[in-house]
């Protein structure tokens, strides 16, 4: 094949993502530039991709498969967050937190499972990164090593956190924790949101919009419902959190996290916080294709 330049300088051959993953229309070049890798935009859903290399996306992804996984410096902190979210599933579901079978997609080394066990659901994980399986098992969690593609079983609540914007394909992922899903069950993709306050101020400063840390599909509510929607779900819930105009190492920082924590209730009622919840329904009746 000839290798051709694209307008933004690419050797298209090279791209690993050519068409919008969420809708499969054409991919336009931007203004955006990130670590010297050109962000694209879908010319019908505005979804936002990063136009890195295959290779380079693989040796990106390498950072996370470590002993250390992602588990957090401060696991209360999280637990508050992450309980909030298993209550509202249990509340969409109608049902109490406890006995829920839940499966953590990209579980890492089990900080989730910890927090879900010790609050009486009975949780399962699926990892590929193998050293950080591998600890997860060493704590004492189950925990399937590998993709969740290849996965059996039932579950009443599926969680990903941090996963969907490493993916090139997230389509097969999202079909997969439908066909794991008890009908009514409820699926919650976490992820970075680009119709966000932060998004719109720091753009492609702001830490998320990073290919260097893997992250290559960068999501709003809207491309996310979409895709979910491919995959048979109906949106259920959707919520944000969280606000930030300056990053840690730039002038003003401690100012402006001031004005960022006034703004954080706003950006929660008006769907503008920096990170996305959302909740998807399983349809009792069976909506996927094929
Ligand atoms: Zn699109």
């Amino acid at each position: 094949m000839t290798a051709t330049a694209a307008k933004d300088g690419l050797v298209l051959s090279d791209v690993w993502i050519s068409t919008c993953p969420v809708c499969d229309s054409s991919l336009a070049p931007t203004r955006y530039v990130v670590h010297r890798v050109p962000i694209r935009q879908c010319s019908q859903c505005n979804h936002l991709v990063g136009a890195i290399s295959e290779q380079a996306h693989s040796e990106a992804n390498l950072e996370w498969n470590k002993d250390e996984g992602t588990w957090p410096k401060s696991i209360r902190r999280l637990e508050r967050r992450r309980l909030r979210t298993l209550r509202q599933a249990a509340v969409l579901l109608g049902r109490k937190m406890k006995g829920l079978r839940l499966l953590d997609v990209g579980c890492s080394n089990g900080s989730l499972l910890d927090i879900a066990l010790r609050h009486g659901l009975d949780p399962e994980g699926v990892e590929p990164a193998e050293r950080a399986a591998d600890d997860a098992i060493r704590r004492g969690f189950t925990v399937h090593k590998g993709y969740v593609e290849s996965l059996s079983g039932s579950y009443d609540v599926i969680t990903t956190f941090e996963v969907i914007e490493h993916l090139r394909d997230p389509l097969p992922m999202l079909s997969a924790c439908y066909r794991l899903l008890v009908p009514g069950g409820i699926l919650v993709v976490g992820t970075g949101n680009t119709d966000s306050w932060t998004f719109r101020v720091l753009g492609t400063r702001w830490d998320y919009m990073n290919p260097g840390t893997g992250h290559i599909n960068y999501f709003s509510s809207h491309s996310l419902s979409r895709l979910a929607e491919r995959a048979g779900f109906r949106l259920a819930k959707i919520s944000t959190r969280a606000v930030s105009f300056r990053n840690r190492d730039q002038p003003g920082y401690r100012f402006w996290k001031l004005i960022s924590q006034s703004l954080a209730i706003p950006a929660r009622m008006l769907g503008k916080g920096e990170q996305l919840e959302i909740f998807l329904r399983k349809p009792y009746a069976d909506n996927s294709i094929g």
